[in-house]
């Protein structure tokens, strides 16, 4: 199964507090590339980014107010190509689940998903950002009802 990236990507920024500064100097770096894209966040993330970047986002929940799974569930429905998650590796937060949740689903679906500023760097910068792309997603959904149908009578 392939999907279509289309050439304005639609990208989500998620930084967790101890990571925000650096995903606003990210942004303000790589403001004029992403103009050109749709842009979404989680709450906090996406209010700083606007006032100090002056970036037109789409704002969803609060990470740990559900944030993440509303990212999650865009990326689920083939509504969001590229994830710039600044997760902090040093501590622990109470939506834990949330966060692997989007990880897990990030991976299923084989879009874009950069954890750290250099990955993101290289991301913002390839030159399939103005193209379009083809990813491949493994057939999980066939191979879902193989399993299920050995499974039940
Ligand atoms: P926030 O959410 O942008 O609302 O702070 C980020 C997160 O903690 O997942």
């Amino acid at each position: 199964m392939t999907m279509q990236f289309p050439t304005r990507k639609r990208i989500a920024l998620i930084a967790h507090d101890a990571r925000k500064q650096d995903m606003i100097e990210w942004a303000k770096f790589n403001k004029g590339s992403l103009a050109k894209h749709d842009l979404y966040a989680t709450g906090t993330t996406g209010t700083l980014v606007s006032r100090d970047v002056g970036l037109d986002i789409t704002l969803l929940k609060s990470g740990p107010l559900g944030g993440d799974q509303q990212v999650g569930a865009m990326v689920a429905e083939h509504a969001i190509d590229i994830v710039i998650f600044l997760w902090d590796p040093m501590r622990s937060h109470p939506h834990e689940p949330d966060i692997h949740a989007l990880q897990r689903i990030a991976t299923v679906y084989n879009i874009v998903l950069a954890c750290d500023r250099s990955t993101a760097d290289f991301v913002i910068s390839s030159p399939m950002m103005k193209t379009t792309y083809t990813s491949t997603i493994i057939d999980y959904e066939g191979l879902r009802k193989q399993e299920i149908s050995s499974l039940v009578k």
